[in-house]
């Protein structure tokens, strides 16, 4: 049993001519080879760039500015309450 070299059939071992598509057969003809498909390739996802800040940091300066912000507010309170304290409006 041996395969046309171009159309894959199976023939028989004296066969001159394929049957399937008419080929002569020969000696020289090229062997048949399965069709290679294209290898799927799976995308390559690429990790990004590593950031100069990851997104924890970026919560923890938030945080942070947060946390800043309420003393701000926190300070100015208890500056204004000083201030009501050592300068009480009328009195
Ligand atoms: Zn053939």
């Amino acid at each position: 049993m041996k395969y046309c070299p171009y159309c894959g059939a199976q023939l028989p071992d004296n066969a001159t001519f394929c049957s399937t598509c008419g080929n002569r057969l020969g000696a020289a003809a090229p062997q048949y080879q399965q069709p290679q498909y294209p290898q799927y390739q799976q995308p390559q996802y690429q990790q990004p760039a590593p950031q100069k800040m990851s997104y924890m940091d970026k919560v923890r300066a938030a945080r942070k500015n947060q946390k800043v912000k309420w003393w701000h507010w926190v300070l100015i309170a208890v500056g204004t309450g000083i201030l009501m304290t050592l300068f009480p409006i009328g009195g």
